[in-house]
């Protein structure tokens, strides 16, 4: 069971939210929830919120502006509801920092799984931070005390799935993964089909901050038809 574990949930359509809150309440988790993108916005911004289901279709503010202004502050994870057919939603919410997101309609177990492990990560990920000092390679270094590296002096700020990402090409500094490696391993979808568009855009986003040049990689490099590797 979730121990006092809280979910915020930003849906409009209240019979939707009440299907969430049911579901989420059977796992434990304490539920809030807001109805228009405003008031999604304030409550998210509230200490003790672990992770936000948040619509894309909302009154007042849509889920991606809401997105948008969540991160110019917080970590919190975010997983999306898209409807099945917009692939660009799914797209656009993971450029804007979400971490996750579930087409509509969703099967209940797949989505509470899914809060399981953006929660679980987001809790995990500082106890990784936590060795004595950051990583370098050639002038790029990864500070494992925060979400970000540095690069030319500068500091670069990342997500956290950008963080784990390029963490996890450097514990394997060298070794060639595909997509589909990539997603069971850095985000674990083991066991069910995760969709690897997660790590197209997470990938892309990575090289805009690491590379000087993301179309000619110095870093973050393809072996075509094969996969991904830092090299
Ligand atoms: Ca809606």
């Amino acid at each position: 069971m979730a121990q006092n574990k809280t979910v915020l949930v930003v849906e409009d359509e209240k019979n939707i939210a009440e299907i969430l809150r049911f579901n989420l309440e059977r796992e434990g988790y304490t539920v809030l929830c807001a109805y228009d993108g405003a008031d999604g916005l304030e409550q998210a911004q509230k200490p003790g919120v672990d992770l936000i289901l948040l619509d894309v279709m909302l009154p007042k503010m849509d889920g991606f502006e809401v997105c948008r202004r969540l991160r110019e502050n917080s970590d919190v994870p975010v997983i999306m509801l898209t409807a099945r057919e917009e692939e660009n939603d799914r797209i656009m919410g993971l450029e804007l920092g979400a971490d996750d997101y579930v087409t509509k309609p969703f099967s209940p177990r797949e989505l509470m799984l899914r809060v399981k492990a953006n929660i679980r990560r987001a809790g995990e990920t500082p106890q990784k931070a936590a060795a004595p000092e950051g990583r370098t390679l050639r002038g790029l270094t990864l500070a494992s005390d925060r979400y970000c590296l540095i690069r030319n002096g500068k500091e670069v700020e990342l997500t956290s799935k950008e963080y784990e990402l390029l963490s996890f090409f450097f514990d394997n500094q060298g070794v060639i993964f595909s997509k589909e490696d990539l997603m069971n391993r850095v985000w674990g979808y083991e066991g069910f089909c995760g969709d690897v568009h997660a790590v197209d855009v997470t990938l892309s986003r990575l090289r805009k901050k690491v590379e000087e040049n993301p179309s000619s990689p110095e870093y973050i490099k393809n072996r075509w038809g094969v996969g991904y590797y830092l090299e």
